[in-house]
């Protein structure tokens, strides 16, 4: 799983700060209330029973006046007024008491004087539905608090990232062949200025190694094709020589055929060597091409007893680099024809996708993926480099086309090449 963005974890650290310092203040702030009512309510108790008792004392036989709708006074002088006290205040012993909770929570002093007991209950029940109210008061600021830190921190995050994602989005599409503004500009941050001048310098160091890659991978199929070259014209001279054994003209045919399969490598090299850019489109018959490609392979197709079909429209043209077609498809049928033991190979074309298919041994599944990575090469060894469909993907990526597999064992692989 991907870890959160820098922008939602600015804002989680805003939402998460704000939420403490909101819940911090929330929390002193209720309980100082809860502490400032409960005090509140025992100093009320307190003096109405000082008041009680005084007043009683003075006029034992007056009734004290009314106590409020929230308060109750009790005088037991003996058991009669004992019953009227309610069941829940009369065993309570002197002092002051907090009884009940919620709706039904009462402080109550208990207090006796001249052999009599006198109690004072208070009903503390709408203080407690206030404080309730408070609460869901304060937890309702909470959370809202929370969501606009949340919202806030995300913009503000925004605002700070922005120049980020912006020069992540230019960087994703850098291709260091081609020539474009530096990503470092007026107006950035200075971080994201330092950082864009980092990946400017990085990009040179690539091109200067590309360049220097490019320059030695020309130097050297250049320097191999002179001697290649030699190699080649020795056996046609040799092959020319009257009464050479079979065995001796045998091996010379197998030194011209290694010399010619390299030449052709070698041209490749050179090739990708020099185009880094699309080379030149032309109308390129399709059909032509196709058999061009073929014509070395012939006699190898022959002596393995194979057929050959070019099913590409003979009208079939298409606008495209001519050489880069000519090596992917001379690349494919050489695999062809050297993976397959018998049956047929076809070419054919359904509107810009060339498939290339044959009845040979086929790729097992577990190959397919890496079949296009440089120096792969299967278990049948059939003499290659493991460079071939190395050269057929990257010439398909420079020009912007798409190339893919579908083999089964056994039965025979379809190479297909979208040309557009
Ligand atoms: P190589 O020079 O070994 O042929 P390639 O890059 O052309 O190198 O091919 C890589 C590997 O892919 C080969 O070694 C072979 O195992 C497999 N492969 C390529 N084309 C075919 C095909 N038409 N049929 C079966 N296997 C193939």
């Amino acid at each position: 799983m991907n870890a959160p963005s820098l922008r939602t974890r600015v804002a989680a650290a805003v939402a998460v700060t704000c939420f403490a310092v909101v819940a911090a203040l929330a929390l002193t702030l209720y309980t100082s209330s809860e502490d400032l009512e409960a005090t509140l309510v025992d100093q009320i108790v307190s003096e109405e029973m000082a008041f009680l008792v005084r007043h009683h004392l003075e006029n034992p036989d007056v009734v004290v006046r009314e106590p409020g709708p929230n308060l109750q006074y009790y005088v037991v002088r003996g058991a009669a007024d004992l019953a009227n006290v309610p069941e829940k205040l009369r065993s309570l012993p002197v002092g002051q008491h907090e009884i009940g909770s919620g709706i039904d929570e009462q402080h109550v002093a208990v207090r006796e004087a001249a052999g009599r007991r006198f109690i004072v209950a208070y009903d503390a029940g709408l203080h407690e539905i206030r404080e309730q109210q408070f609460k869901r008061l304060l937890l309702l600021a909470l959370s809202t608090v929370m969501i606009v830190a949340a919202a806030l921190g995300y913009w503000v995050a925004g605002l700070i990232t922005r120049q980020i994602t912006d020069l992540a989005a230019r960087v994703s599409v850098l291709d260091p062949g081609t020539p474009r503004a530096p990503l470092a500009q007026e107006g950035q941050e200075t971080e994201v200025s330092a950082l864009a001048r980092a990946f400017d310098q990085y990009e040179n160091r690539i091109r200067e190694l590309i360049a220097r890659e490019q320059e030695f991978t020309g130097n050297a199929s250049h320097e191999l094709r002179t001697p290649l070259t030699a190699i080649r014209t020795s056996c046609e001279l040799l092959e020319a020589e009257p009464g050479l054994p079979d065995k001796a003209r045998a091996r010379i045919a197998a030194i011209a055929a290694a010399a010619e399969r390299m030449t052709g490598q070698i041209e490749m090299l050179l090739f990708l060597a020099r185009a880094q850019a699309p080379g030149s489109k032309e109308a390129v018959a399709m059909a032509g091409c196709v058999d061009d490609a073929v014509q070395p392979l012939l006699a190898d197709i022959a002596r393995k007893g194979l057929a050959f079909e070019n099913a590409v429209p003979a009208d079939a043209v298409m606008e495209l680099d001519r050489q880069a077609l000519d090596i992917v498809i001379t690349n494919l049928l050489r695999n062809a024809v050297a993976y397959t033991h018998q049956g047929r190979i076809r070419v054919m074309l359904e509107g810009a996708c060339l498939a290339v298919s044959d009845t040979g041994i086929g790729i097992p599944p577990a190959e397919l993926p890496r079949i296009f990575d440089r120096f792969h090469r299967g278990d049948s060894q059939a003499g290659g480099f493991g460079l071939g469909l190395a050269i057929v993907s990257r010439i398909c990526s420079q020009q912007g086309w798409r190339v893919d597999a579908e083999s089964t064992p056994s039965r025979g692989s379809t190479f297909r090449v979208w040309l557009q």
